[in-house]
């Protein structure tokens, strides 16, 4: 099959388009010709190597996808040939006390496609059968693969995490990314008020066409002051911050008394300085979240299939043309997701 891989970590130079081996579907598994997949952060921190995560070469890169079932180890029912599926990026045991109670992403052996295991970016995956979800004839493989990590990295952090209420306030910190779109229509269609900080005007336009009541751009304003000015000194009760070092303290400033700062990630630095005084007179809550289970991906799905919802695609690309997908995404000029084509088109 075609496959985009690396051999070595490094920029993007280090993508390679080429023959790999097929994958064969082992007991449990299904075999999936992919139509569509789409990039993530992830993609770009695995590229490079992280601390404490080591990969076998050649590394297939990519968590998202969707295609067609092609065929299917033993023991698996449900599926058959030809069938249209997308994937829940989330890998785990599926027995522990946390994978029971719905809650994968704490699982021990919690780990995602592309990360440690070989990825999407390639024409055939084989994935565990409880992985593979059907998608109805009306969505595109396109529309289809924009959206699981995201969305389900979006519907934990607002829905299952920070427990966002209709009425609420909401700001969405570097709104016009993936997880930031996804989170926009999520906090809209719980009932908030939703607050967009993105870096440019057209990113801001994103959030807006997305549903965004308030649009910042921090990049020129102060968004602290434009949060205390629009809700009248109160501040905002959750605020999403993945940007990290460079947003935390102000995120802290933004919240109302009793907030709640919600992060899945730490782009700009993972070492901010925090005054606790902030956290304890004002009697605010830090819920740390990471990508999400199942369940966190079927909820926002629903969305998807009646046409309530969909990813915000930047653009659609070939499979062969992913390292220049990951130097626009490292340039930060991409609003939205990166959708890559693979193999036959229909
Ligand atoms: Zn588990």
């Amino acid at each position: 099959m075609r496959a985009i891989y690396f051999e070595e970590h490094g920029g993007p130079e280090v993508l390679k388009f080429g023959d790999l081996p097929d994958p064969e579907p082992g007991r449990g598994e299904v075999l999936m010709e992919v139509r569509a997949a789409s990039l993530n952060h992830l993609d770009l921190f695995v590229r490079r190597g992280m601390p404490g995560f080591s990969i076998e070469f050649p590394h297939i890169p990519g968590s998202d996808a969707s295609g067609v079932v092609a065929g299917l180890g033993e023991d698996v029912g449900g599926f058959e040939a030809g069938d249209r599926v997308l994937l829940n990026p989330s890998l785990s045991c599926g027995k522990c006390e946390y994978c029971i109670r719905g809650d994968a992403s704490l699982c021990r052996t919690y780990h995602i496609m592309g990360e440690t295991v070989n990825g999407t970016c390639c024409e055939k995956i084989v994935v565990p059968a409880e992985n593979v979800i059907k998608i109805p004839a009306h969505i595109s493989f396109e529309a289809a693969a924009a959206v699981p990590l995201v969305f389900l990295t979006a519907w934990r952090m607002l829905i299952t995490r920070a427990a966002l209420q209709p009425g609420e306030d909401v700001l969405i910190l570097g709104a016009a990314s993936g997880v930031g779109t996804a989170c926009i229509q999520i906090a809209k269609r719980a009932g908030a008020r939703v607050f967009a900080a993105a870096s440019s005007e057209e990113k801001l336009e994103l959030c807006r066409r997305l549903g965004a009541d308030v649009v910042i751009n921090y990049a020129e304003e102060d968004f602290v002051k434009r949060i205390k000015s629009e809700t009248n000194k109160k501040g905002v009760d959750v605020c999403v911050d993945y940007i990290g070092k460079d947003t935390w303290v102000n995120s802290l400033k933004s919240l109302a008394r009793g907030g709640r700062l919600v992060t899945c990630g730490a782009t700009t630095g993972y070492d901010p300085q925090t005054d606790l005084r902030h956290i304890f007179f004002r009697q605010l809550q830090i819920i740390g979240s990471t990508m999400g289970s199942k369940n966190d991906l079927l909820a926002p799905l629903q969305f998807l299939f009646r046409g309530e919802i969909k990813a915000a695609i930047d653009r659609v690309m070939d499979l062969e043309e992913t390292a220049e997908a990951h130097r626009l995404m490292e340039s930060r000029s991409v609003a939205g997701k990166i959708v890559l084509r693979v193999g036959d088109k229909n």
